[in-house]
């Protein structure tokens, strides 16, 4: 374990598991969410669709999007 800097708020915390402080790996879990929602009912949509559709950042999907398709 090791102190960081959340790279979602910046807050420093105790890693554990992730690099993203408690509260913000809750909000990336619901985004993570929204997004495999969206891709389940739309598995062509674009970046950008995706982005608009559910509010979530382009950071987060492009690391969704990337691990989606590299298990194909
Ligand atoms: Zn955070």
């Amino acid at each position: 374990m090791a102190l960081a800097n959340c790279s979602r708020c910046g807050t420093l915390f105790l890693m554990q598991y992730d690099k993203h402080c408690k509260s913000c790996s809750e909000a990336v879990k619901q985004d993570a969410h929204k997004v495999k929602e969206y891709l389940a009912s739309h598995p062509w949509a674009s970046l950008m669709e995706v982005y608009h559709k559910t509010g979530v950042s382009l950071e987060t999907i492009y690391g969704l999007m990337e691990r989606k398709r590299s298990a194909l």
